[in-house]
């Protein structure tokens, strides 16, 4: 699924990829596909690919902008990635997804389904991306220092005093962690880090409630019938936390997501209600990291020397984006054509918002009569 090293290609290089999720575990597979050598390094902090259960599903807008067409080529490789190389009905399953309105009433016209849209349990995909015989995984481990080597013109990547590697390339897959000083550049937007958790339970401790025939999403999301180790379970979602900085599971997220149920399937949320302050409901915490155009972000980092990249900001649909976007990176790395159309390309460059910062410059020099800037 990810492109093969060909004649023309150039040569293999070293790369240490910063960040083992979803974003970070697939840019490996597709450098390591290339004959790249790559040392990912992870330290094991709320990575939101750690989610025990998600949604593929498309992004649907009346505009099809960017978001909606990214969200359905990034379906596409998802489901090749399932079938590749996950066991369907344990680690992922088909099972289309019911879209309801954000808000408002329902109704026929405004509730979707989407036929191709699937659950994943993401870590299963991360590991099996991960196991290449030319990717070494450092776990447990903060990258808390970059320097870049004139002399070798490479990085050197650090923990305190110790370089735990040194490669040609970087790529910052870190999600929120993108935006930590170690990592931060000058040309790295303000990423927002934002808090989710989710709700979850075995459905033979409410063996007596109306489950939805169908995985929902749109107004948080609702998964039934998910089988795990102790059984069928129930998967219920996500509060959407851009103001709290702790991590830890709270009953009264646990409320917050049975009470938003409430609104579609009062009678589920009812059974599961009484769960909330008992010690049968399990709770998963993770940080998505987004910008405020809601777009990724993929490509050099402009500022900084040659060989350092960036892939981050997956929102809320890093699940769905994930492949895809490293994709476009490694074409971007290896100077190979994108697999995708150049706005869509443009639509998540890392340069997008330098970009913007000069026209709007130039529009206000214009509009003070100042002569164009040299650099513009
Ligand atoms: C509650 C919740 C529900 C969600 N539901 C869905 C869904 O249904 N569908 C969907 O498509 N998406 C969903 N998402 C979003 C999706 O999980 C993320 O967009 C995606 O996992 C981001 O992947 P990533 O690899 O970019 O970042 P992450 O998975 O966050 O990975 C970053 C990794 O970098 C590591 N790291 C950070 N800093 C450092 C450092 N300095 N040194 C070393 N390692 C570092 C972290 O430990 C982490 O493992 C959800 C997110 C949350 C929180």
């Amino acid at each position: 699924m990810f492109r093969r090293q060909t004649p023309d290609s150039p040569s293999p290089q070293f790369a240490c990829v910063i960040g083992a999720g979803i974003s970070g575990s697939s840019t490996a597979r597709a450098l390591a596909e290339l004959g790249w050598h790559v040392t990912v390094i992870d330290c094991g902090h709320f990575g939101a690919s750690s989610l025990p259960l998600g949604l593929i599903s498309p992004h649907t807008s009346k505009d099809d902008g960017a978001l909606s067409q990214l969200s359905r080529l990034g379906m596409d490789r998802m489901r090749v990635a399932m079938r590749t190389y996950l066991l369907e009905g344990v680690d992922w399953s088909p099972s289309g997804v019911m879209t309801y309105p954000r808000t408002g009433p329902v109704s026929d016209t405004n509730t979707v389904w989407h036929p191709d849209a699937a659950w994943i349990k993401p870590a299963a995909l991360t590991r099996a991306l991960l196991a290449h015989p030319l990717i070494q995984v450092i776990r447990d481990t903060v990258v808390d220092g970059l320097r870049f080597d004139m002399q070798t013109q490479s990085w050197l990547v650090f923990n305190s005093d110790t370089c735990l590697t040194q490669a040609e390339h970087v790529v910052l897959a870190a999600g929120p962690g993108c935006g930590a000083q170690a990592l931060k550049t000058d040309s790295t937007p303000p990423f927002d880090a934002i808090r989710g958790q989710v709700t979850w339970g075995l459905m033979a401790q409410t063996a007596h409630a109306p489950w939805p025939a169908n995985p929902i999403n749109g107004r948080g999301s609702f998964v039934p019938h998910v089988p795990t180790l102790e059984g069928n379970a129930w998967f219920l979602g996500s509060t959407y936390d851009r103001l709290r900085t702790d991590v830890g599971v709270t009953e009264e997220d646990h409320a917050f997501n049975v009470h938003r149920l409430a609104e579609l399937f009062p009678e589920t949320a009812s059974a599961l209600a009484p769960l909330v302050y008992s010690d049968s409901v399990r709770g998963w915490v993770g940080v998505r990291c987004t910008l405020h155009d809601r777009l990724p972000f993929v490509g050099s980092v402009a500022a900084a020397a040659h060989g350092l990249w960036i892939n981050s900001a997956m929102g809320s649909r890093g699940l769905t984006l994930g492949l895809l976007c490293s994709e476009i990176l490694v074409a971007l790395m290896t100077k190979h054509p994108p697999p995708v159309a150049t706005n869509l390309v443009r639509a998540i460059s890392s340069h997008r918002f330098i970009k913007k910062a000069w026209a709007k410059m130039q529009r206000n020099d214009q509009a003070s009569g100042i002569p164009p800037r040299r650099d513009a």
